[in-house]
């Protein structure tokens, strides 16, 4: 770490002691460090192998069975399973605990911050989370592990045991809408923040990119934690480049 790097974080640091409102906003570059891939990113799953986005898109889900055993298979495989949240999550959730943290909007779907302590109504999943299945047809929501129970003892597409319907992962897959009153609300306590820290996201997913020009416009501080340049890095009073798991801990004044 630079002695640059070292009085940025000490400014930012100094902003969120004196600040009453942190709202941060997570991508997959937070969770990468507890082992589960970045799919978008330069090295990612779906940058690398095109035909495994395949499975991501609801058009192809809902129309082939075996995109959807495919996809059974995947989630079963999925690494979030057996992660756990690292120094970087842990640190959110102190800042819940030193009573800092507005909201946590996250574009993860692994409910690593939960696990790391945050409380549910202060995370706001905008694509959703994979530890939940949903039915298709009638809107059934149930914990995944339950369906994944049924895959294992053999159904390769398991139907909704209410209406005969397609399941799938309660995530907001290619193709599907976002939940309007989920980026509301993300929109609303981006306005709301006096800081606002971009973590191990790119920046480049709208609408939920949009939360940063809007906390900027409302006067909040900004900070992007980020491994890449992003394109909103002129927004920002504070960028940093290392290690999340590294810096968030700094930050946010859990070492
Ligand atoms: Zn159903």
């Amino acid at each position: 770490m630079t002695a640059d790097d070292l009085a940025v974080i000490e400014r930012v640091r100094k902003w969120i002691d004196e600040v009453q409102r942190v709202v941060a906003l997570t991508g997959a570059g937070i969770s990468t460090d507890s082992g589960i891939p970045d799919f978008r990113g330069p090295q990612g799953v779906w940058t690398k192998n095109p035909a495994a986005e395949k499975l991501s898109d609801i058009r192809h889900y809902m129309a082939d069975p075996e995109v959807r055993k495919a996809s059974w298979r995947s989630r079963m495989a999925h690494p979030a399973w057996r992660a756990q949240p690292n120094p970087g999550h842990l640190a959110l959730a102190a800042l819940e605990r030193r009573g800092k943290l507005h909201a946590l909007i996250t574009q993860n779907i692994d409910e690593l911050h939960q696990v790391a302590g945050n409380s549910r109504q202060r995370v706001i999943e905008v694509h959703g989370t994979m530890r939940k299945a949903v039915c298709m047809g009638c809107g059934w929501l149930g914990p995944m592990q339950e369906t994944l129970e049924r895959v294992r003892a053999g159904e390769d597409d398991p139907p909704c045991r209410s209406c005969g319907g397609i399941l799938k992962s309660a995530t907001v897959s290619f193709g599907q809408a976002l939940v309007p009153e989920v980026i509301d609300r993300a929109m609303r306590v981006a306005e709301e923040a006096e800081v606002f820290l971009a973590v191990g996201t790119s920046l480049q997913v709208y609408p939920v990119a949009g939360t940063l020009p809007v906390a900027r416009a409302a006067g909040a501080k900004i900070a992007i934690l980020n491994a890449e340049p992003t394109p909103m890095d002129a927004l920002a009073h504070a960028r940093l480049s290392g290690s999340i798991s590294d810096l968030l801990p700094r930050i946010c004044g859990a070492l």
